[in-house]
């Protein structure tokens, strides 16, 4: 009888605290087993009243400490004393927080413990003097393999199977330059060996690299291995089983014979405007009219259109940093939507718009800016370097076997009975 009633308190108590959206764990009192010492932070958490909450929107950090029985005075001095670590008027709603309080009736607070990610934390200590200190929660990596089969689109492949989201956006980065992740077709698959992080074990907290990926697209096998060419400048990047880069570098022209007439200049005067800074964000490539304009890489058609000086143009986005765009077409080959490959026809020379005679202007976006394409450092295509390829084809050849071995029934099984793999 005793017990229940004890039990019903307990759940009315648990109950109540869920209210306030608290959770207050009070350590039980040893009966006759070993109490399970519980550690976070660095503190025994079972000498202390732990009270777990985040920070809500307008709370400040005066607040909580009032209501955790810190008096005024007190609170301002902590305050300038972890000034120095950090700034408490940083704290951000949403954020989680942990109270070390006083396992006596007063439940006065004597270290704060805020966390601005899953990782890093900051612990303010008022026990006796005031002290500040950062800390890092233990993160394991642990190397994982994913596999996956589009239906839809690579998210819908990746969120079917509860993998981890950024897994889709570093696939689509390491083959920005080979696949069109717009179009990709049913059937189409992937395996990945990847590395995760944890902490405590069980709690995700992110990607780390991608150590090898295989993507297999209208039938066609690409590997990626992720190789460090210069350790001590720490640059990685992917290339294929054959140790040939994914990057793919852009055409120097749109256009097969040609000679450039005007080149990118934002201090250009023209005579014509009466000798007023005409800023020239293109290069423009002389060609007689009707002369084949190629896209100067892979991508996607984001406009087609006629608009103004421009006259008939079409802007072709490569990846999310880079965009081409030919001015002045005679005709356009492609529209909207279209995936075009380096060299693919997308027009031809013509003199429509704002232009004195039959040429291409060439603009190229980095970021959604114009600059000049010459003086860009563009991604290098270059395959790795000769006195590597040993060390490299010897560090890839288990990874390309472990690869191999990824049963692709095992990809169609996870798809058709949605069975989520680890
Ligand atoms: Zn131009």
């Amino acid at each position: 009888m005793k017990k229940s009633i004890v039990f019903i308190l307990g759940f009315i108590l648990l109950y109540s605290c869920q209210e306030e959206k608290k959770e207050i764990t009070v350590a039980e009192p040893a009966v006759e087993e070993e109490p399970v010492i519980i550690e976070e932070f660095g503190y025994i958490l079972n000498n202390y009243l732990v009270i777990k909450d985040t920070i809500q929107k307008g709370e400040n950090f005066g607040e909580i400490l009032e209501r955790h029985h810190i008096e005024y005075p007190e609170i301002y001095k902590i305050a300038i004393a972890a000034r120095d670590t950090f700034d408490i008027r940083k704290l951000r709603a949403g954020k989680p927080y942990t109270i070390l309080a006083k396992k006596d009736s007063t439940a006065k607070a004597q270290v704060f413990i805020y966390q601005p990610n899953q990782v890093e934390y900051l612990i303010v200590d008022f026990t006796d003097s005031i002290h500040t200190k950062f800390g890092r929660k233990e993160v394991k990596v642990v190397e994982k393999t994913a596999t996956g089969i589009i239906e839809t689109s690579l998210s819908e492949a990746i969120e079917s199977q509860n993998l981890n989201y950024i897994l889709a956006h570093e696939m689509s980065d390491i083959y920005a330059w080979t696949i069109d992740f717009f179009h990709l077709q049913k059937g189409d698959n992937f395996k990945l060996i990847y590395e995760e992080k944890f902490i405590n074990d069980t709690i995700p907290v992110g990607i780390g690299d991608i150590k090898a990926a295989y993507f297999v697209h209208k039938d066609n096998p690409i590997y990626a291995f992720n190789f460090i060419t210069d350790s001590t400048k720490n640059v990685n990047d992917y290339y294929d089983e054959n140790a040939k880069t994914l990057r793919r570098q852009f055409l120097k022209s749109p256009i097969k014979f040609s000679r450039i007439s005007s080149r990118y200049n934002l201090n250009r005067r023209i005579a014509y405007y009466g000798n007023k800074v005409r800023a020239h964000r293109g290069t423009d490539f002389a060609a007689n009219v009707g002369t084949p304009i190629m896209s100067t890489a892979n991508g996607t058609v984001v406009e087609s259109r006629y608009k103004g000086g421009n006259g008939n143009y079409v802007k072709v986005k490569h990846n999310s940093t880079y965009s081409t765009q030919y001015l002045h077409m005679k005709k356009r080959a492609v529209k909207k939507g279209d995936y075009v490959k380096q060299g693919d026809v997308i027009g031809y020379v013509g003199m429509t718009g704002n232009t004195a005679g039959p040429h291409v202007c060439y603009r190229f976006w980095k970021n959604g800016k114009q600059v000049d394409p010459f003086r860009q450092k563009l991604p290098s295509a270059d395959p790795i370097k000769e006195n590597l390829k040993e060390s490299y084809f010897s560090y890839i050849a288990p990874l390309k076997q472990q690869l191999d071995n990824i049963p692709t029934s095992y990809i169609e099984t996870a798809v058709a009975s949605n069975i989520l793999p680890e």
